[in-house]
């Protein structure tokens, strides 16, 4: 589909990394491709080959009506002449958003579900509603994450990586976190920087860990304290940072994942985290295709 080599580092000179002597690279990840967004491309990976493996000609999977999953799916499918069966939590709005107009525009069939049986979806009663409506299908979990999905993700770090001291990644299910755990050196360090609001990521960090037998020889640190309100929430100090980090390194970041990323690492380095000589490496995992969405509806210019 595309070249897994095609993700340079970047690196960055900011007052702070002048100060303080660190050298700060962004994994561009976001320049992949421009639908198969930064991390998803690795998340989709290896379940779209196990799909046309098990002799599937279909994929289904769920999202929110601005998923980056969801658009990246389509995408995907559609390279791998795959059908793609998208189901969208809530109601079905009277115009498509430019996320999910998008996901259409590359093939995939949406349908909507009511919010309480979203919240079941994963449930056995669920599935089979949609095996008996939509016949045989290969499902992909919400937001991608399954044992598939962390094997593409180990594959984020490369050879040329292996000289960063810290590298940091944003978390939403913790699923590509998980795969950097995998792979990362005994030297190194994961710093994660959850979206969502709360402690309980750790927790289900862990049992990822666990429940795929990955046993990380790196250490690692979770962040929770820059969600800015919660999973797709966001304040003026956060929206002010990824303007100016577009106009000073012409790097553009998210709203959801990457601009708090960036934003709390940014937050640490001004804090003294990181000694003197440390290589920090920041992930730019993508979410790019949401920010048109996010413009429209919050009247914002990112
Ligand atoms: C989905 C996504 C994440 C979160 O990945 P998880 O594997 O769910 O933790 C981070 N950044 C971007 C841009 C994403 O689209």
């Amino acid at each position: 589909m595309i070249s897994p080599h095609s993700h340079p580092n970047q690196k960055i000179s900011t007052p702070e990394s002048i100060s303080q002597n660190l050298e700060i690279y962004i994994k561009r990840l976001d320049l992949i491709h421009p639908l198969i967004s930064g991390n998803k491309f690795f998340k989709l990976k290896y379940n779209l080959k196990e799909a046309i493996n098990a002799g599937h000609d279909t994929i289904l999977t769920f999202g929110g009506a601005y998923s980056n999953h969801i658009q990246a799916s389509a995408a995907a499918a559609k390279a791998a002449n795959l059908k793609a069966i998208g189901i969208i939590r809530g109601e079905e709005q009277t115009s498509l958003n430019p996320t999910l107009l998008t996901a259409k525009n590359n093939g995939m069939r949406l349908f909507y579900m009511d919010r309480e049986t979203y919240r079941n979806k994963h449930k056995e009663q669920v599935i089979r509603s949609l095996h008996e409506k939509f016949g045989k299908f290969y499902l992909i979990p919400e937001g991608g994450t399954n044992r598939l999905a962390i094997k593409g993700c180990e594959e984020i770090l490369d050879k040329e990586d292996q000289q960063m001291d810290f590298i940091c990644s944003s978390i939403g299910t913790g699923g590509t976190i998980s795969g950097l755990l995998g792979s990362a050196m005994k030297e190194q360090k994961i710093l994660g920087f959850s979206s969502l609001k709360g402690n309980f990521i750790i927790k289900e960090i862990n049992e990822l860990l666990g429940k795929h037998q990955i046993h990380p020889q790196c250490s690692w640190e979770i962040f929770t304290n820059y969600h800015f309100g919660g999973y797709a929430k966001h304040k003026p100090e956060l929206i002010e940072f990824i303007k100016n980090f577009k106009h000073q390194y012409q790097v553009p970041l998210d709203p959801i994942y990457t601009g708090k990323l960036f934003y709390g690492v940014f937050d640490l380095i001004n804090k003294g985290h990181f000694p003197s000589g440390s290589k920090i490496m920041i992930i730019h995992s993508g979410g790019l295709q949401g920010i048109e969405g996010f413009n429209q509806r919050f009247m914002e210019s990112l």
